[in-house]
């Protein structure tokens, strides 16, 4: 069976987690969207783990993991994360082997659009993105633009030196007059291009039809997104969104999948809200209440994986998250760090956003986002520590409303409840 695990909101919903635990029972996960531009946290027997790139399945060995034509494949930056994930696992004494295979079909990120990210945002100054400068913006364009290299070109000479030099020419000219910088030398990108693309070569493989083999076979098949709903090039804050699409749906196209073999599509949203990056939040709060949530949030405290920025955050808001369901096609739901908010003497939930003084449950666009403002229900809190409990019937009557609460809110079943970073710390419903 094909499973989907996706992000409700802005990204950031502990979706590795997720990941890493249902993973252990997948035969394979695939990653087929987005870049380095996110990270999750992984807690597991080798140490806490950041992967951005790498699936989360990565530390099972007997899972196979993907990087399907979907993903901004950066080879470097992919070459370390392997690197990294070896040796964290080498450290404990287990043999460092990752069960990896990459499409031929991806699209390399190149140094280039690292570079230009980072120019276009010191370009736009105080109107920047708030990018993560990735080169994920610039990647997607030339992607788009059909001027991008997908990996078997790499290993296809005949017309990647040319092409490396006409792609090269053109971005020159923005780099000498839009952004005053050195210019790009087109035979040292080709050549590290070749060595970078030996490097990987044992990986790459036909992952479209891989797959399709594997559903023939019954095997159990994890898409793992990255990002969340709300971030969704098309459907998202836009745009304040990722260049890609961040959506279950897009698996299909993004793998190679046909589309009426997802089955379940499980997203996963926080207790909480939290949001690094600009653009619109409704249920923001700053001030002491913000800081309180901030420091208390996720594993140690709401900083981004990737950036270390510190995240936005807020209360639960779902308008936003039911929105967010709906994009994906969620079938069920996963609602983590549900631990964080028995610090709280009640908590506030916003159901619905006031707009121009009328109530909506609707969630608008991005413009109209910047107008409204929470209206919020307050739900009696359990004061205590819930850290850890794997059993619902343990769970405080208090925390539980709460679960049923936002179930009912956004007639999603709630599949599991996350209660710590740790991949035991779940109950599953
Ligand atoms: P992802 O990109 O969706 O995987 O999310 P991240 O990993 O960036 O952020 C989620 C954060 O919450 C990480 O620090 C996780 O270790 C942490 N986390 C995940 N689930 C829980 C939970 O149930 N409780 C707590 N306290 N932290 C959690």
């Amino acid at each position: 069976m094909v499973r989907a695990i996706v992000g409700a909101n802005w990204g950031d919903e502990g979706k590795g987690k997720i990941t890493d635990m249902c993973a252990e029972h997948a035969d394979v996960v695939v990653r087929f969207q987005g870049g380095s531009n996110a990270g999750h946290t992984i807690i597991n027997k080798y140490g806490k783990n950041a992967l951005h790139l790498l699936p989360s399945g990565i530390f099972h060995k007997d899972t196979i993991n993907i990087l399907s034509n979907g993903v901004a494949l950066n080879i470097e930056y992919l070459l370390n994360e392997i690197e990294n994930v070896k040796k964290n696992i080498s450290d404990s004494g287990d043999e460092a082997a990752v069960n990896l295979l990459i499409s031929d079909r991806a699209q390399i990120l190149m140094d280039y659009h690292v570079l230009k990210d980072n120019y276009e945002e010191e370009r736009l100054g105080d109107k920047k993105f708030g990018s993560t400068n990735s080169g994920i913006a610039p990647f997607f364009a030339d992607k788009y633009a059909h001027v991008g290299f997908q990996l078997w070109q790499v290993y296809d000479d005949t017309e990647l030196k040319s092409r490396v030099k006409t792609l090269c020419d053109r971005m020159n000219i923005e780099f000498e007059y839009l952004y005053k910088k050195p210019l790009l030398n087109a035979d040292v990108i080709y050549e590290n291009l070749r060595a970078l693309g030996e490097k990987i070569r044992p990986y790459v493989t036909d992952t479209a039809k891989f797959l399709r083999q594997a559903i023939a076979d019954n095997k159990e098949i994890l898409l793992e997104g990255q990002l969340g709903a709300l971030r969704d090039v098309e459907h998202g804050i836009y745009p304040f969104t990722t260049s890609s699409s961040t959506l279950a749906g897009y698996a299909a196209p993004g793998s190679g999948i046909p589309p009426y073999e997802i089955k379940e599509v499980l997203a996963v949203a926080k207790a909480y809200s939290s949001a690094v990056g600009r653009g619109p939040f409704v249920v923001e709060l700053t001030g002491s209440d913000g800081d309180e949530l901030r420091k208390r949030g996720g594993d140690a405290g709401e900083y981004g994986a990737t950036t270390g920025r510190p995240r936005r955050v807020g209360y639960f808001d779902v308008v936003a998250t039911k929105y967010g369901c709906q994009t994906q096609g969620a079938t069920h739901l996963a609602l983590t760090n549900l631990d964080v908010l028995g610090y709280l003497d009640e908590i506030p939930i916003c159901v619905a956003y006031e707009l121009d003084g009328k109530r909506t449950e609707d969630f608008p666009n991005t413009a109209l986002q910047y107008r409204a403002k929470p209206i919020y229900e307050y739900l009696p809190s359990w004061k205590d520590n819930i850290r850890g409990i794997s059993d619902e019937s343990k769970l405080p009557g208090n925390a539980r409303r709460y679960a049923d609460f936002i179930q009912e809110k956004l007639g999603l079943p709630i599949k599991y409840i996350s209660t710590g970073p740790k991949r035991e710390e779940i109950i599953v419903r």
